[in-house]
Protein backbone atom coordinates (compact mmCIF):
# COMPACT_ATOMS: atom_id res chain seq x y z
CA UNK A 1 0.00 0.00 0.00
CA UNK A 2 1.18 2.83 -0.66
CA UNK A 3 -0.53 5.88 1.08
CA UNK A 4 1.68 6.60 3.91
CA UNK A 5 -0.35 9.98 5.20
CA UNK A 6 -1.07 10.74 8.97
CA UNK A 7 -3.77 13.37 8.43
CA UNK A 8 -5.80 13.91 4.98
CA UNK A 9 -5.66 17.62 4.98
CA UNK A 10 -5.62 18.30 0.77
CA UNK A 11 -4.62 17.29 -2.40
CA UNK A 12 -1.72 19.25 -2.19
CA UNK A 13 -0.20 16.73 -0.34
CA UNK A 14 -1.26 13.66 -1.75
CA UNK A 15 0.95 11.87 -4.69
CA UNK A 16 -0.89 10.42 -8.00
CA UNK A 17 -0.66 6.73 -6.53
CA UNK A 18 -2.10 8.14 -3.52
CA UNK A 19 -4.79 9.28 -5.71
CA UNK A 20 -5.22 5.80 -6.95
CA UNK A 21 -4.93 3.78 -4.00
CA UNK A 22 -8.08 6.02 -2.02
CA UNK A 23 -10.32 5.42 -5.34
CA UNK A 24 -9.71 2.33 -5.51
CA UNK A 25 -10.56 1.18 -2.30
CA UNK A 26 -13.34 3.92 -2.31
CA UNK A 27 -14.55 2.29 -5.28
CA UNK A 28 -14.61 -1.27 -3.31
CA UNK A 29 -16.26 0.47 -0.66
CA UNK A 30 -19.05 2.17 -3.36
CA UNK A 31 -20.23 -1.44 -4.47
CA UNK A 32 -20.07 -3.00 -1.05
CA UNK A 33 -22.59 -0.16 -0.14
CA UNK A 34 -24.61 -0.64 -2.71
CA UNK A 35 -25.15 -4.23 -2.14
CA UNK A 36 -25.85 -3.58 1.56
CA UNK A 37 -22.48 -5.21 2.85
CA UNK A 38 -21.41 -3.68 6.46
CA UNK A 39 -17.89 -3.45 7.82
CA UNK A 40 -18.25 -2.97 11.67
CA UNK A 41 -14.84 -3.84 12.39
CA UNK A 42 -12.62 -1.81 10.26
CA UNK A 43 -12.83 1.40 12.75
CA UNK A 44 -13.80 -0.67 15.64
CA UNK A 45 -12.54 0.52 19.36
CA UNK A 46 -11.82 3.91 17.38
CA UNK A 47 -13.51 7.36 18.37
CA UNK A 48 -14.44 9.97 15.49
CA UNK A 49 -15.15 13.42 16.38
CA UNK A 50 -16.86 15.90 13.96
CA UNK A 51 -16.10 19.82 14.34
CA UNK A 52 -17.91 21.99 11.86
CA UNK A 53 -17.17 25.44 12.59
CA UNK A 54 -18.88 26.30 9.64
CA UNK A 55 -22.54 25.00 8.28
CA UNK A 56 -22.74 21.60 6.72
CA UNK A 57 -25.67 19.30 5.48
CA UNK A 58 -23.76 16.36 3.10
CA UNK A 59 -20.49 16.50 4.57
CA UNK A 60 -20.85 16.19 8.14
CA UNK A 61 -23.87 13.63 7.30
CA UNK A 62 -21.54 11.78 4.98
CA UNK A 63 -18.62 11.73 7.38
CA UNK A 64 -21.00 10.42 10.11
CA UNK A 65 -22.94 7.80 8.07
CA UNK A 66 -18.92 6.29 6.64
CA UNK A 67 -17.79 6.04 10.31
CA UNK A 68 -20.60 4.50 11.63
CA UNK A 69 -20.36 2.24 9.25
CA UNK A 70 -16.96 1.10 9.55
CA UNK A 71 -17.98 0.80 13.24
CA UNK A 72 -16.71 4.16 15.19
CA UNK A 73 -17.97 5.64 17.64
CA UNK A 74 -18.81 8.51 16.31
CA UNK A 75 -19.57 12.20 17.92
CA UNK A 76 -20.52 15.51 16.55
CA UNK A 77 -19.81 18.79 18.17
CA UNK A 78 -21.60 21.95 16.89
CA UNK A 79 -19.31 24.33 16.64
CA UNK A 80 -20.17 28.11 16.23
CA UNK A 81 -17.92 30.37 14.41
CA UNK A 82 -18.48 33.03 16.50
CA UNK A 83 -16.58 31.23 19.07
CA UNK A 84 -13.28 30.79 17.25
CA UNK A 85 -12.30 33.76 16.03
CA UNK A 86 -9.18 34.28 17.38
CA UNK A 87 -6.13 31.54 16.72
CA UNK A 88 -5.80 31.14 20.66
CA UNK A 89 -9.10 29.73 20.80
CA UNK A 90 -8.58 27.31 18.58
CA UNK A 91 -5.65 26.07 19.82
CA UNK A 92 -7.25 26.07 23.14
CA UNK A 93 -10.11 23.79 21.99
CA UNK A 94 -7.54 21.39 20.26
CA UNK A 95 -5.90 20.87 23.22
CA UNK A 96 -9.27 20.43 25.22
CA UNK A 97 -10.33 17.52 22.21
CA UNK A 98 -7.05 16.23 22.43
CA UNK A 99 -7.23 15.52 26.46
CA UNK A 100 -10.19 13.50 24.92
CA UNK A 101 -7.82 10.94 23.05
CA UNK A 102 -10.23 10.75 20.05
CA UNK A 103 -8.63 9.05 16.83
CA UNK A 104 -10.03 10.89 14.05
CA UNK A 105 -11.23 14.16 14.33
CA UNK A 106 -12.94 16.28 11.16
CA UNK A 107 -12.59 19.50 10.56
CA UNK A 108 -14.58 22.41 8.82
CA UNK A 109 -13.48 25.91 9.30
CA UNK A 110 -13.78 29.01 7.96
CA UNK A 111 -10.49 30.14 7.37
CA UNK A 112 -7.94 29.08 5.31
CA UNK A 113 -5.29 27.01 6.97
CA UNK A 114 -7.13 26.59 10.49
CA UNK A 115 -6.85 22.81 9.89
CA UNK A 116 -3.52 22.53 9.32
CA UNK A 117 -2.66 24.34 11.98
CA UNK A 118 -4.83 22.42 14.27
CA UNK A 119 -3.72 18.75 13.44
CA UNK A 120 0.06 20.55 14.53
CA UNK A 121 -1.64 20.17 18.09
CA UNK A 122 -3.35 16.59 18.23
CA UNK A 123 -2.01 12.87 18.69
CA UNK A 124 -4.80 12.15 15.97
CA UNK A 125 -5.87 11.88 12.71
CA UNK A 126 -7.18 14.91 11.35
CA UNK A 127 -9.23 15.09 7.87
CA UNK A 128 -9.53 18.39 6.53
CA UNK A 129 -13.35 18.79 5.60
CA UNK A 130 -13.20 22.17 3.91
CA UNK A 131 -11.09 24.66 4.96
CA UNK A 132 -11.80 28.23 3.70
CA UNK A 133 -10.99 29.21 0.23
CA UNK A 134 -8.05 26.92 0.88
CA UNK A 135 -9.37 22.93 0.53
CA UNK A 136 -11.85 20.22 -0.05
CA UNK A 137 -9.93 16.93 -0.27
CA UNK A 138 -12.61 14.66 0.01
CA UNK A 139 -15.35 16.93 -2.42
CA UNK A 140 -12.07 16.48 -5.21
CA UNK A 141 -11.56 12.61 -4.05
CA UNK A 142 -15.67 12.28 -4.36
CA UNK A 143 -16.02 13.92 -7.77
CA UNK A 144 -12.55 12.17 -9.19
CA UNK A 145 -14.13 8.92 -8.16
CA UNK A 146 -17.75 9.86 -10.33
CA UNK A 147 -15.76 11.04 -13.28
CA UNK A 148 -13.71 8.00 -13.29
CA UNK A 149 -16.74 5.63 -13.30
CA UNK A 150 -18.21 7.22 -15.91
CA UNK A 151 -15.36 7.83 -18.08
CA UNK A 152 -13.51 4.66 -17.28
CA UNK A 153 -10.80 6.90 -16.65
CA UNK A 154 -8.98 9.38 -14.72
CA UNK A 155 -6.57 10.86 -17.31
CA UNK A 156 -6.43 13.08 -20.56
CA UNK A 157 -10.04 13.84 -19.67
CA UNK A 158 -10.91 17.54 -20.10
CA UNK A 159 -12.60 19.26 -17.87
CA UNK A 160 -14.46 22.78 -17.15
CA UNK A 161 -14.80 23.83 -13.80
CA UNK A 162 -17.18 27.15 -13.71
CA UNK A 163 -18.55 29.74 -12.06
CA UNK A 164 -17.18 31.03 -8.39
CA UNK A 165 -13.92 29.91 -8.47
CA UNK A 166 -12.39 32.82 -6.86
CA UNK A 167 -14.11 32.22 -3.48
CA UNK A 168 -14.26 28.17 -4.20
CA UNK A 169 -11.79 25.02 -1.95
CA UNK A 170 -13.71 22.71 -4.39
CA UNK A 171 -12.22 24.37 -7.55
CA UNK A 172 -9.03 24.59 -5.69
CA UNK A 173 -8.28 20.88 -4.97
CA UNK A 174 -9.99 19.85 -8.54
CA UNK A 175 -7.75 21.90 -9.64
CA UNK A 176 -4.94 20.46 -7.78
CA UNK A 177 -6.28 16.34 -7.88
CA UNK A 178 -7.21 16.37 -12.06
CA UNK A 179 -3.83 18.29 -12.59
CA UNK A 180 -1.75 15.61 -10.97
CA UNK A 181 -3.91 12.76 -13.10
CA UNK A 182 -3.01 14.61 -16.05
CA UNK A 183 -5.83 15.67 -17.02
CA UNK A 184 -7.03 19.40 -19.16
CA UNK A 185 -8.18 22.06 -16.98
CA UNK A 186 -10.41 24.44 -18.21
CA UNK A 187 -11.39 27.51 -15.99
CA UNK A 188 -14.76 29.29 -16.93
CA UNK A 189 -16.47 32.24 -15.23
CA UNK A 190 -16.40 36.39 -15.26
CA UNK A 191 -12.85 37.80 -14.89
CA UNK A 192 -13.94 39.13 -10.99
CA UNK A 193 -14.79 35.42 -10.25
CA UNK A 194 -11.18 34.10 -11.37
CA UNK A 195 -8.62 33.97 -8.48
CA UNK A 196 -5.47 35.92 -8.28
CA UNK A 197 -2.41 34.23 -9.53
CA UNK A 198 -4.68 31.88 -12.25
CA UNK A 199 -2.29 31.97 -14.84
CA UNK A 200 0.00 29.88 -12.81
CA UNK A 201 -2.10 27.34 -12.41
CA UNK A 202 -1.53 25.18 -15.28
CA UNK A 203 -5.01 25.68 -16.58
CA UNK A 204 -7.05 27.48 -19.38
CA UNK A 205 -9.12 29.96 -18.64
CA UNK A 206 -12.60 31.61 -20.15
CA UNK A 207 -14.56 34.07 -19.72
CA UNK A 208 -17.30 32.49 -22.34
CA UNK A 209 -19.57 29.42 -21.51
CA UNK A 210 -20.09 28.17 -25.19
CA UNK A 211 -16.66 28.49 -25.61
CA UNK A 212 -15.02 27.08 -22.57
CA UNK A 213 -17.57 24.07 -22.53
CA UNK A 214 -16.46 23.14 -26.09
CA UNK A 215 -16.02 19.39 -26.60
CA UNK A 216 -15.17 19.17 -23.04
CA UNK A 217 -15.94 15.82 -20.73
CA UNK A 218 -16.74 16.71 -17.96
CA UNK A 219 -18.75 19.82 -16.54
CA UNK A 220 -18.33 21.06 -13.19
CA UNK A 221 -20.84 23.99 -12.00
CA UNK A 222 -19.69 25.32 -8.65
CA UNK A 223 -22.30 27.55 -5.87
CA UNK A 224 -21.82 31.46 -6.21
CA UNK A 225 -20.63 31.51 -2.30
CA UNK A 226 -22.40 34.85 -1.61
CA UNK A 227 -21.08 33.95 1.66
CA UNK A 228 -17.47 34.94 1.21
CA UNK A 229 -18.18 37.77 -1.02
CA UNK A 230 -17.58 41.49 0.60
CA UNK A 231 -18.81 43.20 -2.70
CA UNK A 232 -20.50 43.56 -5.86
CA UNK A 233 -18.80 40.02 -8.08
CA UNK A 234 -21.81 40.15 -9.85
CA UNK A 235 -24.44 42.52 -11.48
CA UNK A 236 -27.14 40.70 -11.07
CA UNK A 237 -28.06 37.06 -10.52
CA UNK A 238 -30.45 37.13 -13.64
CA UNK A 239 -27.48 38.36 -15.37
CA UNK A 240 -25.13 35.58 -14.34
CA UNK A 241 -27.11 32.90 -14.74
CA UNK A 242 -27.98 34.13 -18.50
CA UNK A 243 -24.06 34.23 -19.09
CA UNK A 244 -22.97 31.89 -16.70
CA UNK A 245 -25.74 29.42 -15.97
CA UNK A 246 -25.45 26.32 -17.25
CA UNK A 247 -28.84 25.55 -19.78
CA UNK A 248 -29.49 23.64 -22.12
CA UNK A 249 -28.12 25.60 -24.63
CA UNK A 250 -25.07 25.75 -23.50
CA UNK A 251 -24.13 22.40 -22.65
CA UNK A 252 -25.08 21.39 -26.12
CA UNK A 253 -21.14 23.00 -26.46
CA UNK A 254 -19.66 20.20 -24.21
CA UNK A 255 -19.53 16.38 -25.84
CA UNK A 256 -22.61 14.28 -26.46
CA UNK A 257 -21.83 11.92 -22.86
CA UNK A 258 -20.54 14.61 -20.90
CA UNK A 259 -21.28 14.90 -17.49
CA UNK A 260 -22.75 17.64 -15.51
CA UNK A 261 -21.43 17.43 -11.86
CA UNK A 262 -22.30 20.49 -8.76
CA UNK A 263 -21.27 19.68 -5.48
CA UNK A 264 -24.07 20.69 -3.79
CA UNK A 265 -25.47 22.84 -1.71
CA UNK A 266 -27.25 24.31 -5.77
CA UNK A 267 -28.68 27.63 -6.69
CA UNK A 268 -31.17 26.96 -8.88
CA UNK A 269 -31.80 29.25 -11.94
CA UNK A 270 -28.08 30.98 -10.82
CA UNK A 271 -25.38 28.90 -11.75
CA UNK A 272 -27.72 25.91 -13.10
CA UNK A 273 -30.81 25.15 -14.55
CA UNK A 274 -33.44 22.68 -12.69
CA UNK A 275 -33.80 20.57 -15.14
CA UNK A 276 -30.37 20.02 -16.12
CA UNK A 277 -29.48 19.43 -12.40
CA UNK A 278 -32.40 16.72 -12.72
CA UNK A 279 -31.68 15.28 -16.06
CA UNK A 280 -30.43 11.74 -14.81
CA UNK A 281 -29.03 11.32 -18.53
CA UNK A 282 -26.74 14.00 -18.11
CA UNK A 283 -26.37 15.16 -14.17
CA UNK A 284 -24.37 12.59 -11.87
CA UNK A 285 -25.16 14.81 -8.82
CA UNK A 286 -26.57 12.18 -6.69
CA UNK A 287 -23.42 10.21 -7.68
CA UNK A 288 -21.33 12.78 -6.10
CA UNK A 289 -23.26 12.29 -2.93
CA UNK A 290 -23.41 8.73 -2.85
CA UNK A 291 -19.08 8.60 -3.46
CA UNK A 292 -18.95 11.42 -0.78
CA UNK A 293 -19.87 8.34 1.33
CA UNK A 294 -17.23 5.52 0.08
CA UNK A 295 -14.46 8.18 -0.42
CA UNK A 296 -14.96 9.29 3.23
CA UNK A 297 -14.98 5.23 4.41
CA UNK A 298 -11.72 4.78 2.00
CA UNK A 299 -9.99 7.87 3.59
CA UNK A 300 -10.62 6.76 7.19
CA UNK A 301 -9.97 3.33 6.50
CA UNK A 302 -6.56 4.43 5.03
CA UNK A 303 -5.55 6.84 7.43
CA UNK A 304 -7.00 4.47 10.82
CA UNK A 305 -4.26 1.88 9.72
CA UNK A 306 -1.38 4.32 9.63
CA UNK A 307 -2.47 5.33 12.79
CA UNK A 308 -2.37 1.86 14.26
CA UNK A 309 0.94 1.13 12.76
CA UNK A 310 2.36 4.49 14.14
CA UNK A 311 1.24 3.31 17.76
CA UNK A 312 2.44 -0.28 17.17
CA UNK A 313 5.92 0.60 16.45
CA UNK A 314 5.39 3.48 19.33
CA UNK A 315 4.81 1.07 21.43
CA UNK A 316 7.05 -1.51 20.18
CA UNK A 317 10.17 1.53 20.64
CA UNK A 318 10.73 1.73 16.75
CA UNK A 319 9.99 4.58 14.09
CA UNK A 320 8.36 3.94 11.12
N1 LIG B 1 -20.23 22.13 -0.15
C1 LIG B 1 -19.08 22.70 -0.79
C2 LIG B 1 -18.17 23.36 0.22
O1 LIG B 1 -18.36 23.22 1.41
C3 LIG B 1 -19.45 23.62 -1.90
C4 LIG B 1 -20.28 24.80 -1.55
O2 LIG B 1 -20.54 25.06 -0.37
O3 LIG B 1 -20.64 25.50 -2.48
O4 LIG B 1 -17.23 24.02 -0.17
Amino acid sequence: MTFRAEHLLGIEHLSPADITTLLDLADQYAEHNRQGRAHRDVLEGLTQINMFFENSTRTQASFEIAGKRLGADVMNMAMQASSVKKGETLIDTALTLNAMRPDLLVVRHPHSGAVDLLAQKVNCAVLNAGDGRHEHPTQALLDALTIRRHHDRLHRLSIAICGDIAHSRVARSNILLLGKMENRVRLVGPPTLMPSGVQDFGVEVFHDMKEGLKDVDVVMMLRLQKERMDGGFIPSEREYFHRYGLDAEKLACAKDDAIVMHPGPMNRGVEIDGTIADDINRSVIQEQVEMGVAVRMAAMDLLARNLRARRGAKAAGVMV
